[in-house]
Formats: structure tokens, sequence, C-alpha cells
């Protein structure tokens, strides 16, 4: 298949989208496009390659552990599962930093090191990684630093201009959902992301705000959120829809 679409990150195996799965997929399937499922921990990317291996057409999955799990899980499991399904790997994700989930140094040096560990697996099994960089850009771009990981995305990217130059002088691409849609603020980041580095997502089922009602983040508002992107950019739809899905082909490596 010729994607049309690639919604760079989706959580495909979290139990509110579970019932929907079939239809989700389908949906996808409709308009030709790609869904990157991301996962939080071992029992999500166990269930992400199961669909991605149920529906070879329209999912990659990606394996690693967020931040927010960082303190629960056992990475050990997760390098296991990685090794044993190494060609159904598509990337490395959700994987980053953030204080949020933790009260105290210690705790945050632990989701920093297993950080680490998984940005050291993308770099040896050559993969792309997603990364959650939500109050904590700088300390995301110090790891990335140590890295040489080819595909990088900041995907939900919530910095500032400066932080995004900063990412996007590394090559890094910045991923946009559903609230570029709402947020001027993050429109005007997204406007001066440079068109080669834009991706888009919509991190479903994260419910939206504002125009969307408070409704999960579901894969068939990509269309939106790239309009608004181009009406903010002041480039025609199909254009930008069309660097967008190169930028990312490229990001998964399918091109
Ligand atoms: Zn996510």
């Amino acid at each position: 298949m010729s994607p049309q679409f690639i919604d760079t990150h989706i959580h495909l195996a979290d139990d509110r989208f579970f019932p929907y799965l079939e239809q989700i997929v389908n949906a996808a399937n409709a308009i030709d496009m790609i869904l990157v499922a991301n996962s939080e921990d071992f029992v999500s990317s166990t269930k992400n390659l199961e669909i991605a291996k149920s529906y070879p057409k329209n999912v990659k999955a990606f394996v690693g552990i967020h931040p927010s799990e960082s303190l629960k899980e056992n990475v050990e499991d997760v390098v296991l599962l990685l090794a044993k399904n190494r060609g159904l790997v598509a990337g490395i994700g959700e994987i980053g930093l953030d204080r949020k989930y933790t009260d105290n140094e210690e705790d945050y040096r632990v989701e920093k090191e297993i950080f680490t560990d998984m940005l050291g697996f993308a770099e040896r099994l050559n993969k792309p990684v997603s990364v959650h960089s939500r109050g904590s850009v700088d300390d995301v771009l110090e790891e990335l630093c140590n890295h040489s990981v080819d595909n990088v995305a900041l995907h939900w990217f919530s910095g500032d201009l400066n932080q995004m130059k900063r990412a996007s002088d590394k090559g890094y691409y910045v991923s946009f959902g559903p609230a570029a849609v709402y947020s001027k603020k993050i429109r005007k980041v997204a406007m001066e992301t440079p068109a080669d580095l834009l991706l888009v997502e919509t991190d479903g089922p994260v419910p939206y705000g504002a125009c969307f009602g408070g409704r999960m983040g579901w894969p068939l508002y990509l269309p939106s959120i790239i309009y608004a992107l181009a009406y903010e950019r002041k480039v025609g739809y199909h254009e930008l829809s069309e660097q967008i899905l190169q930028n990312s082909m490229k990001f998964i490596g399918d091109s």
C-alpha cells in the first residue's frame, strides 16, 4: 500500500480503544493510513506487536517504556521482547522524560536510566524513536546528544520556539496533534518548524477539548490537524499533506 496518511503516534493497545480496534484499523485502511502504535510497558508492547501481526498493512508497532511506567517496569522483560521480535518491532517508543511522574531526584534518575537504555537499543537495532518530552525538552535533548539515533520524533511537542529550533537543528522530527487545531501557542511553534521535519499524530485515545468536545483522539482527526497547519503556514493542504507523508515515511524508515 502506498499510504496517504501516517498517524505517527497512537496507543492502539489502550483499553479505551480495544472495543473499537477493528473499526479503527478498517477506517485507517479505507483512507490508506498507517498507524504507528506506541507502547508504555511490557503488556502494551506485547499487545501492539500482536496487533501489528494481525494488521500488517496498517499497523507498525513501537515497543518501549513510557516515563510514567519507568518505576514499575522490569526493563529485562522489554529487552527480551525486543530481542525476540526484532523483525516485527518498527521502532522504540514511547520513551522519554517527565518530572510529572516523579517527586524526587532519585526517581527522575531511574527515568533517565531507562530512557538511556531504550535509546541504546534504538541505536543498536537502528530503529526510530518516539520521544515524550513534556516539560523536559532540555533534558531530552541532552540525553539524545549522547546517542546516535537517526530518526527521532519529539511527539506532541509542547516546547517553546527556541527548543523547537534546537531540536530541528539536530534534525529531529517535531510532531503535532489535535491540540494544534485549537491552540494558537502550539500552531505558532508548528508554523516555524522546518517543513521537512513536521509530523502529525493523534496520541489517541488521549481525549481533546475545545472543538473535539472531549472525545478520544481518533486517527480520522489527522486531516484536520494537517489542514490547521497548512492554513497557519499559508500553504496548500495537499502540498503540506504530501510533505508530511514523505517525512513520516522517512521517520519510520519506509522510504
Ligand atoms: Zn503517547
